[in-house]
């Protein structure tokens, strides 16, 4: 296969080059492909129609664990907390303590103890809003928690990996309405970013400037994946989106964690949040679900100049605020396929 282009002239838009034809693209993240089938846009749909609840909560609820001054599980109360805020989660995956114990039988049965810490983080003390309700000022109080907590649990010894993320939404299995997210740190650096710190390196070690870097110079040039922006992020449909409505949000500087990030930055992560999230709410006219997580630079105490501060966002929902994408059957046996591509949708998301 021809290795890509590179010159002054934008690249050749892919429904140009292949118009409604099946065709396959690379994510350059994780070295994954994912199968593209324009064509099969055209084809009629019988969707599955679920009931939406209406969405009528209380600006404090009396039940909600989360909610300030209410009790949690094991009798801890929260305090009558006022901006965002973190605690330790009450059922938490990982626990903190040694990493002594392995397990290899033979190359056959192989196991590692593994230590942790897991935080829920609550973006406001409101029961009744989401990020895309909340003023901007307010979501900058999160991303300040953000790299607060990324900052202290990264400087502990025996933790090498900090994962910041949100599910938003039932069909996303949150448990609870409550703006909230989690942060699950731990001692491992877990599969995904470490199939992402592949990529990323071997394209530092080459170029000397960070994969992400070079991606966003492109989509720039190109403009038809491009959601919203503003001085200092960009948020945009990947070029190897599986899930319909997957955005990603790079930095427009090469930072490698919310850490270095510059007032005026976390101000403006802060807006982009906000456009995109509100985009999503606007396209089916439902609070839409997804989930959302921070990539950044592990703890593990090397330096990390191939990372570049980004962030997910993986929506189900592909038709309406009912009909939503499932990865089953070739996707679970083959490789990820989708059918409105990712030019189209976001044309959708600017519209
Ligand atoms: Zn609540
Ligand atoms: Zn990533």
């Amino acid at each position: 296969m021809s290795a890509p282009t590179s010159g002054s002239a934008a690249p050749i838009s892919p429904s140009v080059l292949f118009g409604d034809d099946p065709h396959r693209r690379l994510n350059i993240l994780t070295g994954e492909w994912v199968l593209v089938s324009p064509h099969r846009m055209k084809r009629p749909w019988q969707g599955q129609l679920e009931e939406i609840p209406p969405d009528d909560r209380p600006v404090y609820d009396p039940k909600c664990y989360l909610c300030p001054g209410n009790e949690r599980a094991g009798g801890h109360r929260n305090p009558q907390y006022t901006g965002p805020w973190a605690f330790e989660n009450d059922f938490a995956a990982l626990r903190p303590g040694d990493s002594g114990q392995e397990l290899n039988a033979d190359g056959l049965l192989v196991a590692r103890q593994e230590p942790g810490i897991c935080r829920v983080i609550c973006f406001s003390p409101r029961h009744d809003l989401s990020l895309p309700q909340m003023e901007v000022p307010a979501i900058r109080g999160v991303v300040d928690l953000w790299a607060e907590e990324y900052a202290r649990l990264g400087a502990r010894s025996d933790i090498g990996h900090v994962q910041i993320f949100e599910n938003k939404g039932e069909v996303m299995g949150s448990s609870n309405p409550h703006p909230h997210g989690q942060i699950w740190a731990q001692q491992t650096v877990p599969v995904e970013p470490t199939r992402e710190l592949v990529h990323l390196g071997q394209h530092h070690v080459r170029h000397n400037r960070t994969l992400l870097e070079d991606y966003l110079r492109l989509e720039l040039e190109m403009q038809e994946r491009i959601v919203c922006a503003n001085d200092a992020w960009v948020a945009l449909v990947p070029f190897w989106a599986v899930w319909p409505f997957e955005t990603l949000v790079v930095s427009r500087r090469p930072v490698a964690h919310l850490g270095a990030l510059d007032d005026r930055e976390r101000d403006l992560l802060a807006d982009v949040i906000k456009q995109l999230t509100a985009r999503y709410d606007a396209l089916f006219a439902v609070s839409f679900p997804y989930s959302a997580g921070i990539h950044q630079a592990p703890t593990d105490g090397g330096r990390h100049p191939e990372c570049h501060l980004h962030m997910h966002f993986y929506p189900p929902l592909l038709r309406s605020a009912t009909v939503r994408k499932f990865l089953v059957g070739y996707e679970m046996m083959a490789e990820a396929q989708r059918d409105l591509t990712p030019e189209a949708a976001a044309g959708r998301l600017r519209g």
